[in-house]
């Protein structure tokens, strides 16, 4: 097949381990990689766009495998808060009097943001709002729309909601690159029936499912207990029945015994997971989003990232959304963790944010890497004239280079000129 469109720059890296030197990328009509070759090579093909990106490094796009666009609004508006679930009531407020406008606007503006710092695919936290289409371009998006609710009996109506907001989405002009999918929203907040119902409406439709899970410590005593910040959280709110009882158990623990962890389970945070919880992520082959500077914005313990790893447990990376980070941008998130994280390797952090992200939200074998057949997204960043190979990406890391354009299926989306 001749290549529609070529892509040129001083490195291309194709895997996390593997970097090559004066390359090109040979992306087909459908936006598919054709084979990376040498720029020679490439100069030989005929009828084909090139785009030289120069001093740069292409490398695979990245991911961000947890975030909420549309909470792009809220950018510094809950710095002040002296608990999580007191965070989580001043946002609660914040947007109660938001129209489905305002929602568009903001959820625009994290998609454009994302564009702007490389971001090729996003997980995307929506609350009925976030289906229509939106003006502008727009990462792929796998948009798990959200549902909650302690009362089991009100497992099915919160489901119909759910089947009512995919209908509508049928409807609607959409982006092609959107996946619609489901988040029960966290297990202090959700019923097991309502768990149970949104694992088994993912399995058969084949997609993903993700769910924040074991965030807090708080989080942690409210399910051994039932008492603390959580219980007079949701007692506020009126979302506690009264007949609520704590499991007893570790939020992962009651997840597994409900019998839906499992390879289209990505969970969300796992700030807190002992060595029982962690035994059942590895063996349910769920995977795990870890929000770097989310974590730290609330101040939390070290994160078990490694301890994660060492299991076999894939890791990706989130931003979270801007109501508890400073940018929607995965390579700071990647910087931040490679200056504070010295257990994990450059080629690690590298995975995390590509082919372990791309995995979780359904894309195995397609996007993640560079590589024959894989779709052509692309992040691109300019480098330093003269930079060398040795420890490039190690120089990344330390912040040499910056984004230069972010590509899609081959076509530029976004690009700083
Ligand atoms: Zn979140």
């Amino acid at each position: 097949m001749s290549p529609k469109v070529i892509h040129r720059a001083r490195f291309i890296l194709t895997h996390p381990e593997i970097l090559l030197e004066n390359t090109a990328v040979l992306v087909s009509e459908d936006g598919r990689v054709l084979e990376p070759c040498s720029q020679a090579d490439a100069r030989t093909e005929t009828g084909a766009e090139i785009i030289d990106w120069g001093d740069a490094i292409i490398m695979p796009g990245l991911v961000n495998a947890h975030t909420h666009l549309e909470l792009t609004a809220l950018y510094g508006r809950l710095r002040e808060f002296s608990s999580f679930t007191d965070w989580a009531f001043r946002l609660i407020k914040e947007r109660r009097t938001w129209t489905p406008e305002d929602y568009r606007r903001s959820t625009e503006e994290g998609a454009r943001l994302s564009l702007a710092s490389g971001t090729t695919l996003v997980g995307d936290i929506a609350s009925g709002n976030g289906w229509s289409a939106l003006s502008g371009e727009c990462p792929r998006r796998v948009v798990f729309e959200e549902t909650l609710g302690l009362d089991p009996e009100l497992a099915a109506p919160a489901m119909a909601g759910i089947h009512a907001v995919f209908d509508q989405a049928g409807r609607e002009e959409t982006r092609p690159v959107q996946v619609h999918a489901v988040s029960p929203h966290a297990p202090y907040s959700t019923s097991g029936e309502l768990y149970r119902r949104a694992a088994a409406f993912a399995e058969n439709r084949k997609a993903p499912w993700t769910t924040h899970a074991a965030e807090t410590t708080g989080e942690l005593r409210f399910f051994k207990t039932g008492d603390g910040e959580f219980r007079e959280f949701l007692t506020r709110l009126g979302a506690l029945p009264e007949n609520w009882r704590a499991p007893g158990l570790h939020p992962v623990a009651w997840l597994d015994a409900l019998g839906v962890l499992g390879p289209s389970c990505l969970l969300v945070h796992c700030n807190y997971l002992d060595e029982d919880a962690i035994a059942r992520i590895a063996r349910s082959k769920s995977s795990v989003v870890y929000c770097p500077r989310s974590h730290a914005f609330f101040g939390h313990e070290k994160h078990p990232i490694r301890r994660l790893l060492n299991a076999g447990i894939p890791v990706a990376l989130g931003t979270d959304s801007l109501a508890s980070n400073d940018s929607l941008s995965i390579l700071d998130e990647m910087r931040y963790l490679y200056a504070r994280r010295k257990d994990l390797t450059p080629e690690e952090i590298l995975r995390a944010a590509t082919i372990h992200g791309a995995a979780a939200l359904g894309f195995t074998d397609r996007l993640g890497r560079l590589t024959s057949g894989f779709f052509a997204d692309m992040t691109v960043l300019n480098l330093p004239p003269g930079i060398k190979s040795p420890r490039l990406i190690d120089q990344i890391l330390e912040g040499a280079g910056s984004w230069r354009a972010t590509v899609i299926n081959g076509r530029v989306k976004s690009a700083f000129l």
